[in-house]
């Protein structure tokens, strides 16, 4: 997206509350439940300093929210970017309530960020920041309370520091206080994989609903971190033709195929996906817009939005990142009849397999691959069949049918136990 156009005029949370306003408006909620639901439970901004390598002392922002836990403890990743703001974590909190509700695992929403750029830091400045920022963020996280995990930015070394800064507080071991952890401290099989497994499940049920053949199909892929890397990967095992990837630095697209194995090699040796040679070089928008079957946005919020929804050819949009499609493109994509399976049911993968790893913590007993990647497509297929079910019966696209579902689900939690005092 235009820089300009997103930092004057795009707000993550006027967007998540307008999505949320239509599904309410569908299922007739009342505005007393809408008041309680339109916004976070707890809002937590910290400063604190950080001691850096030249010996200076800098001070970072960070913040954690919890949006809703009726249903359960809160849940949702941390991340890190020079971008972050409270109001992008608060509509990121919102969306993970209805993200575990739509696939019906017992958590409420949450999220956390800190504006950094983990680019300039080193190893040694990055453990420094994640141990000090879990330690102000430790007044309300806690393996029955509030679990983060990753998210943009973060990877499982930066869980292990926050596991370990939580336990030394402690005195003892508390790995379910986290999830994404390195597998030697607690970590689960196939969560690295989750969030694109995941996508590769609803994606293979979309591709059915709609009579596309999955092998031969072209797949362009917006982003190439954990979700966008791990599912251009997966695709491509698939039989799928990848035609085009990006990263921040720049796109690439080759409409024989590139091969993902390759440009993860290419990336890891010259820091970019965009100089990658046996590809035409576009834009890392351009990506958005090449000749695809189908388009998987797996960066940040609003990439989709009214100025080139128009031009996405793609017949499936399967949203791998959190918000990547505004309003204003939605009605465009639902309007032309494309497929698009929205973000809280789409990468619901990784906290699926959060979860799986927090009862495997909890239980001090863990799966095998094979289980875990078996239940994860249970739950996968039964909520995107839910979510098209209803998207059958009210005559509407799936981002409203998947929010309806959520909310209701919250909502009537939010109803059963009623309001204390
Ligand atoms: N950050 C991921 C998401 O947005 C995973 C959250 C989690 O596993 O708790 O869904």
């Amino acid at each position: 997206m235009d820089d300009e156009v997103k930092s004057f005029s795009f707000n993550p949370y006027h967007m998540a509350v307008q999505q949320f306003e239509l599904a309410a408006d569908r299922l007739d909620l009342s505005e007393n439940m809408r008041e309680i639901l339109r916004q976070p439970k707890r809002e937590l901004t910290v400063h604190f300093p950080v001691r850096m390598d030249d010996g200076s002392i800098k001070t970072f922002t960070g913040y954690r929210v919890q949006h809703n836990v009726n249903r359960g403890p809160a849940k949702g990743g941390i991340r890190y970017s020079p971008e972050v703001t409270l109001d992008e974590v608060k509509a990121l909190a919102m969306w993970m309530t209805w993200k575990c509700a739509v696939v019906g695992i017992p958590y409420g929403g949450a999220k956390g960020g800190v504006i950094c750029n983990p680019k300039s830091m080193n190893t040694a400045e990055l453990e420094r920041l994640t141990r000090r920022y879990t330690t102000e963020i430790a007044i309300i996280i806690g393996p029955h309370s509030d679990i983060p995990a990753p998210d943009v930015n973060t990877n499982s070394q930066i869980m292990a520091w926050v596991m370990d800064t939580y336990s030394m507080h402690q005195g003892f071991s508390i790995p379910a206080v986290v999830t994404g952890k390195p597998l030697s401290i607690g970590g689960s099989e196939g969560r690295n994989e989750a969030t694109a497994t995941g996508v590769l499940f609803v994606t293979r049920r979309a591709a059915q609903r709609i009579g596309m053949p999955l092998r031969g199909a072209r797949v362009s892929v917006q982003g190439f971190g954990n979700a966008g890397a791990i599912a251009a990967r997966l695709f491509y095992n698939e039989g799928c033709k990848i035609v085009s990837v990006c990263d921040t630095s720049g796109g690439i697209y080759n409409e024989d195929g590139l091969d993902p194995a390759a440009i993860v090699r290419h990336k890891q040796e010259h820091g970019s996906v965009g100089t990658y040679p046996q590809a035409q070089h576009i834009s890392s928008l351009e990506t958005l817009e090449v000749p695809c079957d189908i388009l998987i946005p797996a960066a940040t919020e609003g990439a989709l939005n009214a100025a080139n929804a128009e031009r996405v050819q793609a017949q499936i949009i399967t949203e791998a990142a959190n918000g990547p499609t505004t309003p204003e493109a939605d009605a465009i994509f639902s309007q032309k009849g494309k497929l698009l399976i929205p973000d809280i049911l789409a990468n619901a993968g990784g906290v699926t397999v959060s979860y799986f790893e927090w009862v495997q913590d909890l239980q001090s007993f863990f799966w095998g691959v094979e289980e875990i990647t078996s239940k994860l497509q249970v739950i996968m297929d039964s909520a995107f069949d839910a979510v098209a079910q209803t998207a059958d019966t009210y005559h509407c696209d799936m981002r409203l049918a998947a929010n309806m579902l959520a909310i209701a689900r919250v909502a009537e939690a939010t109803k059963v136990r009623g309001i204390y005092p």
